[in-house]
């Protein structure tokens, strides 16, 4: 099978298969799109690579899904709605089934988000998956990094540290191990992240900044906290904990709630009269939405436990061990 049939048979939709609304869509040598009028673009791009970014026992439709949905959750940290994407591909070989299963994942998601598939480079080599997409979004409405206000709330959605519990079970280094059920439901979270494209558009004018976790809760907070130039309070417990880590060590629990990374959940911040619409938002979703600390004039982090983000008494300070992270150091 040749470059272009691949590509078609592949990568092409027909008519009345999928979202169709680039003004010039695949197969020539630009595609052309335009936003909606008054609407912004927003763009990101990120390379996913065998070994470094996934691991070969990963099913193709599932790498297909995950490729995508990096992607798309910088989208929903911007508050963008999702329009078009391009896919560069770079494969060892040209493996039929393997590309029916990654075509299937990739085109599923982007399917169920209304992203056009609007071109791409097909290369061989060792694989890669680049992916670029664009979304839209009301002038002057992307949410971003900096936005961040004195006496804010600090929220997260769902429960970030399972994918880690996940790549540590992988790696082995985890004692005792996790049992099937455990595994196979923190496995699907390391996978098939599902990428929060709606709770990114509810929280355009709602959120003063917003980015999302790829790399760890503490250390993506930390670039809220420079480009805003400020500091957090932040109470460890008010974290979301779920089922499968609250059965961990403490110390396990905490390593990958806020270092673990592969998240793909929103860190966000509110003013705190908005306290009903995020609650309400949340319900919406069917998403957890959790207020995990405060915004203060003070730069850097404190991290505390004892009493809830807000209140001053009973407070312990916690020190932040997790500052440059390494306890699964030499797992690998
Ligand atoms: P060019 O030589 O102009 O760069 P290519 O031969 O690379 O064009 O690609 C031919 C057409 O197929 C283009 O429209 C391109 O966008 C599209 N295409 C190539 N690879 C992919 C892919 N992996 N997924 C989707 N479209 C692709
Ligand atoms: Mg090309």
């Amino acid at each position: 099978m040749g470059e272009f049939d691949l590509i078609e048979t592949f990568f092409w939709r027909r008519p009345g298969q999928g979202p169709h609304r680039a003004v010039v869509g695949n197969g020539d040598d630009c595609a052309v799109i335009a936003p909606a009028p008054g609407m912004q673009l927003a763009v990101s791009t990120d390379t996913m690579v065998e070994g470094r970014h996934f691991l070969s026992t990963v099913s193709p439709a599932r790498l297909g899904h995950k490729a995508l949905a990096v992607n798309l959750s910088d989208l929903a940290a911007c508050g963008a709605a999702p329009l078009a994407f391009t896919l560069a591909l770079t494969l060892p070989r040209v493996d039929e089934a393997w590309l029916k299963g990654f075509a299937k994942g990739l085109l599923d998601l982007a399917d169920e988000h209304d992203c056009e598939l609007i071109g791409g480079d097909t290369t061989a080599g060792p694989l890669a998956i680049g992916i670029t997409v664009m979304g839209e979004v009301p002038a002057g409405q992307a949410l971003l990094r900096s936005g961040a206000q004195v006496g804010d709330d600090l929220w997260v959605s769902g429960h970030p540290g399972e994918a880690r519990l996940a790549l540590e079970a992988f790696r082995g280094s985890l004692h005792p191990g996790l049992g099937t059920e455990a595994f196979e439901a923190t496995r699907l979270a390391m996978e098939r992240p599902d990428p929060r494209v709606a709770l990114g558009v509810g929280l355009r004018g709602l959120a003063t900044s917003a980015i999302d976790v790829s790399d760890g809760l503490l250390g993506d907070l930390g670039h809220v906290l420079r480009r805003s130039r400020v500091g957090v309070a932040l109470c460890l417990d008010d974290l979301p904990v779920s089922p499968w880590l609250a059965i961990r060590s403490p110390d396990e629990r905490l390593d990958c709630i806020l270092a673990g990374g592969d998240d793909y959940e929103l860190l966000f911040t509110t003013s705190p009269a908005q306290r009903e619409r995020v609650a309400q938002l949340g319900a919406e979703l069917g998403l957890v939405l959790s207020r995990i600390g405060q915004i203060e004039a003070e730069p850097g982090l404190r991290l505390w436990r004892g009493a809830s983000s807000g209140a001053s008494e009973g407070r312990q300070a916690v020190p932040n061990r997790w500052a440059s992270f390494d306890h699964f150091k030499g797992a690998a």
